[in-house]
């Protein structure tokens, strides 16, 4: 990766302290996306490095939990402010293992660091309660405790922020950590590991485990009685995996899983205003986030004057390699990806959805795929069902706003919906009735380091981000003290 200002701190990304012991002979490689480029060769880690990872853990997390809430808050505010001053080398790896552009990699570099910031204050405020006891001999007490070692699994779509918005929250509240990034994506991890070994985290209490696919690593993480709490942010299909394995054990879980998010307009709403916040909802990381918009309802009155200001905006999103300057969205991860969306548009057209723009590769190398928006879509299509997580934007004419809200909530998911309108009473009755985790009121993006993430039905179990994140990382204690 060029132009980094501290080659010498991410150089050995590879042998990294941080790893656990021992290290296996097998390796893998880190592509970049927007030109099949191999970027590095790393550790190929499995089952032994994990136990060796989780023992270490296991011996750590004691001493962490045992220091005062202030000390474990000063290390994760060290971590917080060498991430600031190392912004701009993790925002380039981070687009060269991932491809999303520099800026928006460096915004997500700020996010990431933002939730440090979060926990590092939040780790002070880790409150118990007093209750007035039913008979006066005796006093009623909660403390709250940190859970123990915990193991995390993070996705590839936003390498850098999955890693501090997971493991910030379990580290304040005093548990150890072994994390797995995605395959696609280490090398930022990495980089955020050898910060948090500047920062002075005791040894043991951050362990980082490299590996070409989960399976294995996961097993490992769900099955060993040491781990006391799986944290895993991915697909739904991985996360029931994990939850089956870790029902054994009744081990605890945090999942943040897929969605299938609507994006509702409408015929009160202001127009433009749904245009610009459909774009950022649709197109932000090239669609491939959790929370993108999947589906677009637009209320029958608006659509036409909706789909072509909005189709005049999606022609000039710019994509390309995330170094380019000007660039709005870079490659998708792999052609998998690009496969996906390409099934997703041919069903959508054999079943009678029109093209209005996009719908194409771009070049050879790389995998660029335009900006594409799809009209007279019904909810018989796979685009309506499933998550296409790239970018797609299918659009669906409604009439009846009773019946858009049962057809928004007619699905597995829950994680994010988004609407847009003005009429107070509308807001209200809509805001409550769509059955996700979190709902944009007039607003593309809402994403934030002090709101609660997190989905209903089965996009997961448990908040991240908050107050609420931390206690997905402690126990609750209730002391009954008789005989007073
Ligand atoms: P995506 O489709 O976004 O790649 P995945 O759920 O497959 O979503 O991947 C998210 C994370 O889960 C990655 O770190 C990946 O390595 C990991 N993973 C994939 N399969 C498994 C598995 N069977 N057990 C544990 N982790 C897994």
């Amino acid at each position: 990766i060029r132009h980094l200002k501290s080659p010498d701190l991410f150089g050995a990304l590879d042998r990294l302290p941080a790893l656990g012991t021992p290290v296996s002979e097998r390796t893998f490689e880190v592509l970049n996306p927007s030109s099949g480029e191999v970027l590095a060769v790393l550790p190929d880690m499995g089952v032994e490095e994990t136990r060796a990872a989780i023992d270490k853990a296991y011996v750590a997390q004691p001493g962490w939990a045992g220091l005062t809430a202030r000390e474990r808050s000063d290390v994760l505010w060290r971590w917080h402010e060498l991430i600031i001053d190392h912004a701009g080398d993790l925002a380039a790896i981070l687009t060269a293992e991932m491809g999303k552009p520099f800026a928006e990699a460096k915004s997500e570099v700020s996010h990431a660091a933002a939730y440090l910031q979060w926990y590092a204050e939040e780790a002070n405020r880790i409150y118990g309660e007093t209750i007035p006891a039913p008979s006066t001999d005796r006093r009623m007490l909660v403390i709250k405790q940190p859970i123990g070692v915990v193991g995390t699994i993070t996705p590839w779509n936003f390498p850098a922020s999955m890693v501090a918005r997971k493991i910030s929250p379990a580290l304040a509240a005093g548990c150890a950590i072994v994390l797995k990034p995605a395959e696609q994506t280490p090398l930022v991890a990495g980089a955020m590991f050898a910060l948090a070994h500047q920062a002075g985290f005791p040894d043991g209490v951050v362990n980082l485990i490299y590996a070409s696919e989960g399976a294995g690593v996961g097993r490992e993480l769900c099955s060993n009685p040491k781990v006391r709490k799986i944290s895993f942010t991915g697909s739904t299909e991985v996360g029931r995996l994990l939850m089956r394995q870790c029902s054994d054990q009744i081990k605890k879980v945090s999942l943040e899983l897929g969605g299938n998010a609507p994006f509702i307009v409408f015929d009160d709403a202001d127009i433009d205003a749904a245009v610009d916040g459909a774009i950022q909802a649709k197109f932000r990381n090239a669609g491939q986030t959790c929370v993108s918009a999947n589906r677009l309802y637009v209320q029958s009155s608006v659509h036409d004057e909706f789909v072509e200001k909005f189709v005049e905006k999606v022609r000039h999103v710019s994509v390309g390699d995330g170094f380019a300057p000007g660039v709005d969205i870079g490659p998708l991860i792999d052609i998998h990806a690009l496969t996906k969306i390409e099934s997703h548009i041919a069903d959508a057209v054999a079943k009678g959805g029109t093209i209005r723009c996009g719908a194409e590769r771009i070049g050879k190398d790389g995998t660029f795929f335009k900006p594409t928006v799809l009209t007279d879509i019904s909810s018989i299509m796979a685009v309506a069902q499933e998550e296409t997580f790239g970018p797609l934007a299918p659009i669906i004419r409604f009439h009846d706003a009773d019946q858009v809200v049962r057809e928004a909530n007619d699905t597995i998911y829950g994680l994010a919906a988004y609407f847009y309108a003005s009429n107070l009473k509308r807001v209200w009755r809509v805001a409550e009735a769509l059955e996700y985790g979190m709902v944009g009121i007039n607003t593309g993006r809402m994403s934030s380091e002090a709101a609660p993430f997190g989905g209903m039905k089965q996009s997961g179990i448990g908040r991240e981000g908050s107050r609420h994140g931390l206690e997905n990382y402690l126990e609750m204690k209730y002391l009954c003290m008789g005989g007073i």
